[in-house]
């Protein structure tokens, strides 16, 4: 019986557990296209279900990993076959589908994109879920009509996955990029990234005000809570902010006045059940506009057994740019 070394979180003593064993290959759940994963990643919500600080798995035992990138082995859908290289982030992998971590996974043919062709499955992981989330912020932005002669924009937990990516990408486009840190000592990197400006982290942290001096003309924000409504409160008239995450809270302790009396927008970008068409976008996106040395630049790659000391840092805000898992 064919067997594949897999990260299982399983139930424990009112909690969960992680640990790294052999999984039996006929346990995979329903899916038309098997796939053998070459490389995964560590996200902040990987972080969340290896150590079980959020009830993000909700199917015992799971596979953890919410993205991963490989070469197809079997396929009963018609737009995929064997050899075809492919991405795959977030439809619940991980969460209540048989996720990333480990060798092989079987998923639905629909929620599969093409590795772009100039990309390798490691530099699509360096970028993962993370940097697919940053470039969805980028476009929401784009489509509001945010361009770089509207003034500076801003990314919040700028020395993070998402942070780093945004950085990277808006300042290729032409922006001139504020990076809002809570590890000043990150400064150089974030400027490598392109970052035009460093502003520390408590400038956002404090009691938001209604409204704030008009600092920037956009913003794409990793941290929630009050980083958020003290970002809203400072984006320029007629500005938006596109909120992915909650790194810093899940609350919002903001008032409508950025809304009704600046007409700020704030979009929300979710990855995991974003469209299939909009994926594809985005993925094309990274392709042409992400620097590649900047994303050699951010990434650290580590094993599978590495994952249960790391999932706790990037918790803790401690990883700085994207780890690669790898897998195959
Ligand atoms: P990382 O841990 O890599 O980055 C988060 C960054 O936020 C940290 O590096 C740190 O940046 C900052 N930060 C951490 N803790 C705090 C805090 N208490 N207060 C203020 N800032 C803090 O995670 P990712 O970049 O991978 O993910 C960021 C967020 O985006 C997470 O909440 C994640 O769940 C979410 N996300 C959402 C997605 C979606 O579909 N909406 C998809 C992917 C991610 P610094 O040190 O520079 O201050």
């Amino acid at each position: 019986m064919a067997s594949f070394k897999a990260v299982v979180i399983e139930k424990s003593d009112g909690g969960t557990k992680a640990s790294l064993t052999d999984f039996d290959e006929n346990n995979l759940m329903d899916g038309d296209v098997t796939v053998r994963v070459e490389y995964s990643t560590l996200n902040y919500k990987d972080g969340l279900a290896i150590t079980g600080k959020a009830p993000v798995v909700r199917r015992f035992p799971m596979i953890a990993g919410i993205d991963f990138a490989g070469t197809v082995e079997a396929s009963g859908h018609p737009a995929w076959k064997p050899g075809n290289k492919v991405v795959l982030n977030g439809w619940g992998c991980g969460e209540t589908h048989l996720g990333a971590y480990g060798a092989k996974a079987r998923v639905k043919g629909d929620w599969l994109v093409p590795l772009p062709a100039s990309m390798s499955a490691r530099e699509a992981m360096a970028i993962g879920t993370a940097g697919y989330t940053a470039m969805l912020a980028v476009m929401a932005l784009e489509r509001h009509g945010v361009k770089p002669d509207r003034g500076p924009v801003v990314v919040t937990g700028a020395a993070g996955g998402v942070g780093s990516v945004a950085i990277a990408l808006l300042a290729k486009l032409g922006f001139s990029v504020s990076a809002v840190t809570g590890r000043p000592q990150e400064s150089a990197y974030l400027r490598n990234l392109g970052a035009a400006e460093i502003v520390e982290r408590n400038e956002l942290t404090g009691p938001p005000k209604s409204l704030a001096k008009e600092r920037w003309a956009g913003g794409i924000d990793a941290v929630g809570s009050t980083t958020l409504a003290n970002l809203l409160s400072m984006t320029r008239y007629g500005g938006a902010v596109a909120a992915c995450g909650l790194a810093g809270g899940m609350d919002l302790p903001a008032t409508v006045a950025p809304f009704i009396l600046r007409g700020v927008c704030l979009y929300g970008i979710d990855s995991v059940m974003c469209p299939i068409e909009r994926r594809r976008e985005a993925w094309k996106r990274l392709e042409s506009d992400l620097d590649r040395q900047k994303l050699a630049a951010i990434t650290t790659e580590i094993a599978l057994a590495d994952i249960f000391e790391a999932a706790p840092r990037i918790l803790a805000g401690e990883i700085r740019g994207r780890i690669v898992v790898k897998i195959g």
